[in-house]
């Protein structure tokens, strides 16, 4: 049974979860000029990766630790709350220092147990609230033992993010949505928000609005969503990514239920 506790910040669009931001922090003009407009739009929950689990090296590995400091200034200068995804204890210990107040597992790490149990041992002692995003694969064993691992180490204030599942060929999504797993995660644990992240299902800017309203119509208790002032140029995740006004748009179109 794991025992879970509201992570009281995360309220806001009509008493839905909003978390926006880039896939990647990759440089100062960057993650300001994308969070200042963010930040206008009304957005309190930035998300943006410092260090980046690329499927293949010799690409983009996240700006690493020095972008730490940018999330320091832009939660001062804008009041956001602030995540990044953390894949060892090492990431965990250097975002806490930084005041990250919240930290996201993301899919890959999710599906090793080993990574887990070393991430669940380092939080230890702290009530920082975890995000854990689905594994690749659709396995929801895994999911929940994810969530037991953290809740054995006292982490009580976590959520879940569905995001998708690996499949082979291609596919009309980036990452196949499996509702049924989430919705069954749901029933085994109803106390547990549910984000969606339209961006890693979908994979392209025109999935986002769709997806998005589907998660709103269903169990979800909001949305993780990549945007970049200037998603063309991205370092990652460029085809995908959005602007904070198209963000804006989409979450005037949206029909929420609460
Ligand atoms: C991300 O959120 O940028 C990311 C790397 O996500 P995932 O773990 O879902 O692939
Ligand atoms: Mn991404």
């Amino acid at each position: 049974m794991i025992e879970i506790k509201p992570i009281e910040e995360l309220r806001d669009c009509n008493g839905k979860i909003i978390i926006a931001g880039p896939c990647s922090a990759e440089s100062e003009s960057q993650i300001f000029e994308t969070a200042l407009q963010l930040s206008n739009i009304g957005i309190k929950y930035f998300r943006a990766g410092i260090w980046k689990p690329r499927t293949r090296p010799s690409t983009f590995e996240g700006i690493g630790e020095s972008g730490l400091m940018w999330l320091k200034q832009i939660k001062e200068m804008t009041g956001m709350k602030v995540t990044t995804e953390v894949a060892k204890p090492e990431h965990v210990e250097k975002a806490l220092n930084a005041g990250v107040d919240i930290l996201w597992i993301g899919a890959r790490t999710t599906a090793s147990p080993f990574a887990m149990q070393e991430i669940a041992n380092s939080l230890k002692g702290t009530d920082t609230p975890v995000l854990v995003k689905n594994p690749i694969n659709p396995d929801i064993e895994l999911w929940i033992g994810a969530l037991e691992r953290l809740s054995l180490a006292g982490i009580k204030r976590v959520a879940a993010i569905h995001r998708g599942f690996s499949t082979y060929g291609d596919t009309k999504y980036r990452n196949t949505p499996i509702w049924e797993i989430a919705a069954e995660l749901h029933s085994m644990i109803p106390q547990l928000p549910i984000l969606c992240d339209p961006s890693h299902i979908g994979g392209s800017r025109e999935l986002i609005l769709p997806i998005s309203q589907k998660a709103m119509n269903g169990i979800y208790s909001g949305l993780f969503i990549e945007s970049h002032c200037n998603p063309g140029k991205a370092l990652s995740d460029n085809k995908q990514q959005i602007t904070p006004v198209e963000l804006s748009e989409i979450l005037k179109n949206l029909n929420i239920n609460l």
